[in-house]
């Protein structure tokens, strides 16, 4: 039966291939591969080439060869160990296919006496004959052998002969798909459609060419279909009408006038945009992104003033309790009087908290901080007008879909994040969001100064760390935590902390993966309190939090810390006005590439200039662990290497959007290449 195949070939399940059993499904899927598109990624990475084949007496040896022979003679020794022995023959000579653990029944099918065979693999010289042990590579057809063979990084318990066989079944069985892509976009790839560049790319003679028409297209489709799905949500959001929100900027620079610094140009202009999306119909769906240290909250602080006075209460999310508090302080310290700020806090009694929960829904409290903990059920506003979330770089698209549709119509969401990521990143990850950045960092910090150091020089560490603490300075000490020993770890920060308790006594606490929660948060409120002089920790020092006597951060092993990463820590330190340090430390002498991250480091404080440096160093995925956090990772497009496909879909998708296009016609390739529950609602 010869079905035209669509496109929903290539999303069915993979029992649904000839000749692929339970055995072979389960083992794909514990891959992640679940349906006959997802092999189709499963590119070859080298191959064999067995198309020639020579005769007998002009084999090579200890090279893989092809020849086609005749069975002669089966010795079948009774004794055990013994290989099994087939003698072969062709015009020019003899060789012995030799069989170890091979039933006596198999070798005499695949080798008959007297029939024409082809039989391919490594040759050997032994007792003057050349010699085939094990031969995988057997056939009467000699077509089937004479060709070039893929190698795959073969998933356990499938052999390569069943992966070839499995990927051409697919291959020969490709849908005829009709072209999603303009003329001009398709013409960037010499036409070639994505049939043709599928087949190209299991070419085993097209292995790493990267750089030809077909991957180019195969990358592309990949960046487009992500950029189109964010596009379309982000449409779908702006269509959503609200309520203007209608206030007098005024009141909010009456505001800025009494904070002790003026705002940097770039938190004016992006509190203007924020500004400008609260004053619209449309509903604000946005993204403030700036450095560590660069003076989002207050930017944050001075919207949700102004969604205030025009008649809304605000929600603002943290991820930390601590960080709560301080944004929950700090607003009260610059609001006027007559505005209700509240904590909701997991420590309030049920009292406290039912209270709360009373005044919200009765529009009592005007503002409210607090953890994740505030988009529970239960917690009802009156009038919500703005949702703030601090620090969110772990939400996936879907997640701040649902986000958005929860918060209701009249709502707004601004997200923070701290994380500068190249413009590629974000372009992929931000898609669907507008985006506001501060790149300029208050004018009155000072650059930290940043050292490396041999983990053996640690006294001169100490006697640094002395100084400092007489002038009444605090210490992050960080020790990495490597996912595979967390143990050792572990133990080793422990050891860390009683090594520097003997030099420091009552000066030394320590934070570990194992600290509860509460004990976390009673230590860095000591902390932040002045009450101690070194922290020493294991894990990434709270996001966000700002500890302003803080300004010395020694890092061990920084070797493991990728640079994005090391650059947030450092952004630990240096937040006031004092002079502060970051101290690299190393076990053993520095590679090359250490070497270039530590004068990347010392070169700039800039965020986004470093993480571009980072993923050009690291590759694509590794930085920040974007990878672990569930954003989707690209099967070929590379941020750094197809940064031109980058570019050339954004500016696709603003023609698209310009020219209200129809895009039902993406609709396979959305289905494909997407199949996270939003397009549910979009093809
Ligand atoms: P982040 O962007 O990392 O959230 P914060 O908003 O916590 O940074 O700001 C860090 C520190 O910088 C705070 O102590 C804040 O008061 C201060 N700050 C913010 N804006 C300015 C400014 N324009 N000039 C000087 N200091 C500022
Ligand atoms: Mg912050």
């Amino acid at each position: 039966m010869d079905i035209k195949r669509n496109y929903n070939y290539l999303l069915s399940d993979l029992s649904s291939l000839k000749g692929v059993g339970n055995k072979t499904t389960n083992l794909l899927k514990k891959k992640n591969i679940n349906s006959i598109f997802d092999l189709l990624w499963k590119l070859p990475r080298s191959y064999t080439d067995r198309s020639l084949s020579s005769k007998i007496k002009d084999l090579k040896i200890n090279e893989i060869q092809t020849v086609t022979v005749i069975p002669q003679k089966y010795s079948i020794p009774r004794i055990r160990n013994l290989p099994n022995r087939v003698l072969c023959k062709d015009e020019t000579g003899e060789i012995d296919c030799v069989f170890f653990n091979s039933y006596e029944g198999y070798i005499k099918k695949i080798l008959p006496i007297g029939k024409e065979v082809t039989i391919s693999g490594k040759i050997k010289y032994f007792r003057n004959k050349y010699q085939l042990t094990n031969p995988k590579y057997i056939s009467e057809n000699s077509s089937i052998i004479k060709q070039k063979h893929n190698s795959y990084s073969l998933t356990e318990g499938i052999s390569e002969k069943v992966y070839n066989k499995i990927i051409l079944q697919i291959i020969n069985n490709l849908p005829d798909i009709d072209e999603w892509h303009s003329k001009y976009i398709l013409n960037k790839f010499d036409n070639i459609s994505w049939n043709d560049s599928i087949k190209k790319l299991h070419k085993p003679e097209n292995i790493g060419k990267f750089r030809e028409n077909f991957y180019q297209r195969l990358a592309f489709d990949e960046i487009f279909s992500t950029f189109l799905v964010n596009s379309e949500i982000r449409k779908k959001i702006k269509k959503i009408k609200k309520t203007r929100k209608k206030f007098d900027t005024k009141k909010q620079n009456e505001i800025i006038s009494k904070l002790n610094f003026s705002l940097t140009r770039d938190q004016n202009k992006t509190l203007d945009e924020i500004n400008k999306d609260l004053c619209s119909e449309n509903k604000m769906f946005r993204l403030l992104q700036g450095d560590v240290g660069s003076g989002k909250t207050i930017v944050s602080l001075l919207s949700a003033f102004n969604s205030i006075n025009s008649g809304f209460q605000v929600a603002v999310m943290a991820p930390t309790e601590i960080l709560a508090r301080q944004h929950f302080l700090l607003a009260q310290k610059i609001f006027p009087k007559n505005i209700q700020i509240e904590l909701l806090s997991g420590k309030s009694t049920y009292r406290n908290k039912k209270n709360i929960l009373d005044r919200l829904l009765k529009k009592q409290i005007d503002i409210i901080f607090g953890t994740h903990a505030l988009f529970q059920k239960k917690v009802e506003f009156k009038k919500l007008g703005l949702i703030i979330i601090d620090e969110q770089h772990k939400f996936g698209v879907n997640q701040r879909k649902k986000l958005s549709d929860k918060a209701g119509k009249d709502c707004d969401v601004l997200l923070m994040t701290a994380t500068p990521i190249p413009r590629t990143l974000t372009m992929t990850i931000y898609g669907d969001m507008d985006l506001s950045i501060i790149r300029e960092k208050p004018n009155i910090r000072k650059p930290v100064r940043t050292y490396s150091k041999l983990e053996s020089k640690i006294e001169d560490v100490i006697k640094f760390i002395k100084k400092e603490i007489k002038l009444g300075n605090q210490i992050f000490w960080v020790c990495p935590l490597i996912e595979e020993s967390k143990k050792i770890d572990h133990t080793s920060a422990i050891k860390k902390s009683e090594y520097l308790r003997k030099l420091f006594p009552n000066q030394v606490f320590l934070l570990h993966g194992k600290t509860t929660n509460d004990e976390k948060e009673i230590i860095l409120n000591k902390f932040l309190k002045n009450d101690f002089k070194i922290l020493v920790s294991t894990t990434i020092i709270e996001v966000g939090i700002d500890f302003p006597n803080a300004n010395v951060i020694v890092i061990e092993n920084a070797n493991k810390f990728g640079l994005s990463q090391l650059h947030q820590l450092r952004g630990r330190v240096g937040r006031g006005n004092k002079e502060s340090s970051c101290i690299l430390m190393f076990k053993s002498n520095l590679s090359e590439n250490a070497k270039k991250r530590i004068n990347i480091l010392k070169e700039s404080n800039d965020g986004f200039w470093i993480s571009e440096e980072d993923m050009k160093l690291r590759g694509f995925g590794d930085i920040l662990g974007f990878k672990q956090s569930g954003i989707k990772n690209f099967k070929l497009a590379d941020p750094i290497h197809n940064h031109n496909l980058f570019i050339l879909a954004e500016k696709e998708i603003k023609r698209i959007e310009k020219e209200k296009e129809d895009i039902s016609r993406f609709k396979p390739l959305i289905k494909l290449y997407d199949r996270a529950d939003i397009i549910n609602d979009i093809a």
